[in-house]
């Protein structure tokens, strides 16, 4: 069985090797005669492996006492919701930063719940090719909102705003664990964990313990399910949590801890970024479209040069899309998968999470030298 590389954005490659342990552990987890599929959650077999994870997020984002981190449903499109619902409190206003697609979805959301949204900045001049700048944030608002990594424009903050106070809410999904990151800057942090952590189907928050409110004083209507104190007084378990992906989660992050934790994949991603950019940025044939300064160690969106006049003239538009077209089949032909860019930046795009290998991103580049000299 050979397996491919893949560089899809989300769900992602995971380990190997924890997949390996998943397959080991399938029929038989640790002697029960079950696998983890099966169990009861509030089992005592399955209680420790939630406790652990939550053990292992704290260790290893060095998360204060005063923050809850919970396990929840409903991916980081619900987190758009409940923010709001449980932040916007006193003032029903709220500022946000647009840097792209899933932060424009968060304020849309927050907008639709009657939140008095302040776009306070954005990137959409140049689409999305950058972070803006925004080094203090003041003024009347419950909370102030960010996407610290954008999966689709490729971008990421390399600082985090001063906010005098007001909390900082920081959607993280697809850059979690990707580097050391100081919790105790934020409010609120959220990420669906299908890029860096886990499959598919929980929801990791870590929330200060001041903002957890009772569902009083949430938004009139907030119903219990999306009120963080409903997980949080209950343990992440008022309702039957994502049990099997919490046990995978545990086994990504020990495996995060053999490999040197968040500063170990943080050197491992700079290695495999700085690889693909370097070639990118030497290149006649592609180029990233995420500007230096801001771009992602996570997401790599690229265009080739049959991109450069592709807006305004008709025949080199279906140039560039059967370029595109077959750059993305014969990279799947060469066991490079998923590598299909959005449709807002069209092109191709890499995603090289935490999982991704630095053999992995060389494969990919030596398949772009040789289809760069084939079809230029
Ligand atoms: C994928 C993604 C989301 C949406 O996550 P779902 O779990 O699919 O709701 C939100 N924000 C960012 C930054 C993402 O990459």
């Amino acid at each position: 069985m050979a397996r491919v590389y893949n560089f899809s954005a989300g769900p992602s490659a995971l380990p190997e090797e924890v997949l390996k342990e998943c397959a080991d552990e399938m029929l038989d987890f640790n002697g029960s005669g079950q696998s983890v599929m099966e169990m009861s959650h509030r089992s005592k077999d399955y209680e420790p492996i939630i406790q652990d994870a939550e053990s292992m997020v704290r260790k290893l984002m060095g998360v204060p006492d005063n923050y809850k981190v919970l396990f929840l449903q409903g991916g980081g499109s619900t987190q758009f919701a409940m923010v709001a619902e449980n932040l916007a409190r006193a003032h029903r206003k709220a500022a946000y930063i647009e840097t792209g697609v899933w932060a424009k979805k968060a304020a849309a959301e927050a907008k639709r719940l009657g939140i008095d949204v302040d776009v306070i900045a954005s990137s959409k001049d140049r689409n999305y090719s950058y972070i803006p700048q925004v080094q203090r944030i003041s003024g009347g608002y419950d909370y102030a909102y960010i996407c610290l990594n954008n999966t689709i424009m490729g971008t990421r903050y390399g600082y985090i705003p001063e906010t005098d106070g007001i909390p900082l809410v920081a959607d993280i999904s697809s850059c979690v664990l990707s580097e050391p990151l100081d919790v105790s800057k934020f409010g609120l942090l959220f990420a669906g964990a299908q890029k860096n952590l886990a499959p598919a189907g929980v929801t990791l928050v870590i929330i200060r313990e001041d903002l957890i409110c009772g569902e009083e004083e949430c938004l009139p209507g907030t119903p219990a399910m999306l009120c963080y104190k409903t997980h949080a007084d209950n343990g992440s378990m008022y309702n039957t949590p994502p049990c099997y992906t919490i046990y995978v989660l545990g086994k990504v992050l020990h495996w995060i801890e053999r490999n040197g934790g968040a500063e170990g994949m943080l050197a491992r991603n700079r290695e495999k970024s700085d690889y693909l950019y370097d070639f990118l940025d030497t290149s006649d044939f592609y180029h990233a479209t995420a500007e230096k300064g801001s771009r992602s160690m996570m997401n790599v969106p690229f265009l080739t040069k049959y991109s450069d006049h592709a807006a305004d003239d008709q025949s080199a538009a279906a140039k560039e899309k059967e370029i595109n077209g077959k750059f993305v089949r014969e990279a799947e032909a060469a066991g490079l998968v998923n590598l299909k860019g959005h449709r807002l930046v069209g092109g191709m795009r890499a995603s090289i999470y935490n999982a991704m290998t630095l053999d992995g991103v060389k494969a990919l580049v030596d398949f772009m030298g040789r289809f760069a000299e084939e079809n230029r």
